[in-house]
């Protein structure tokens, strides 16, 4: 299984940069984790949108969701080269957020129940809710061998360890570094708690991401690095063997 970084930012890309977005790929199937703004150019550089086998979708914030906006009129225009509804899990609260998701029975949607696995082609892929403004699952992702744990967007809780124990690799959101937190920053963690989630979980490989474009990332990862040594910072466009 492999994973591709096609964003790392959240609530708004940096400079160049794009929001989340996660191209996973294993045994012919690829899997789309979450569409953030710039993640769609990003994605076309793999594949052709219409290719995918599924999209999944962490929770309905514009970060993660704003380019299947116009995916939808991407898989509209390749309809000759494609018959089946592109299915997409998501939670469907709030409801006012789901209209952009919607267009001419492209997309399918289905709403996750927490650790309920579904089978998208060779992977199994389990929502794990975590702790966030709005409803959010974050994914645990195996192909029967390896396993690529996904926080999606969470403040600190329990089930963040639970769905990242022993992954091979750990996406984790680090959106602040620990003075914004103390400054009452919520909703999200910082760079050290996503390097304790991962010591305590005991994954062989964290991924810092979510990363705020306001933060500086070498303090970010310094932060993390102090609790989790060998913690990095997710590299847009760089593909990781899981
Ligand atoms: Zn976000
Ligand atoms: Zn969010």
């Amino acid at each position: 299984m492999k994973v591709t970084v096609l964003g790392r930012y959240g609530p708004f890309p940096a400079a160049g940069g794009a929001c989340s977005g996660y191209l996973i790929n294993a045994s012919g199937s690829y899997v789309l984790l979450d569409c953030g703004a710039g993640v769609l150019s990003r994605l076309a550089v793999y594949i052709a949108p219409e290719s995918l086998s599924a999209l999944i979708l962490s929770h309905l914030h514009s970060d993660h969701i704003s380019d299947v906006s116009v995916l939808r009129y991407a898989l509209d225009l390749a309809s000759e080269r494609r018959d089946d509804a592109l299915p997409v899990w998501v939670p469907l609260e709030p409801k006012d957020q789901l209209g952009q998701l919607l267009y001419r029975d492209h997309l399918v949607l289905h709403e996750p129940l927490c650790g309920q696995a579904v089978k998208i082609g060779a992977l199994k892929a389990t929502p794990v809710a975590v702790k966030h403004s709005i409803p959010t699952f974050g994914w645990r992702i195996s192909d029967g061998a390896k396993t690529l744990a996904y926080s999606a967007d969470s403040e600190n809780c329990e089930s963040l360890v639970e769905l990242a124990r022993e992954a091979d690799l750990f996406l984790c959101e680090a959106t602040y570094i620990d003075e914004r937190l103390r400054q009452g920053g919520r909703n999200h963690l910082s760079a050290r708690q996503a390097g304790q989630i991962a010591a305590r979980a005991g994954v062989k490989r964290l991924l810092l991401t979510h990363l705020c474009p306001l933060e500086d990332p070498d303090l970010l990862l310094a932060e993390a690095q102090k609790v989790f040594p060998a913690a990095e910072l997710a590299v847009e466009r760089r593909t990781y063997e899981v």
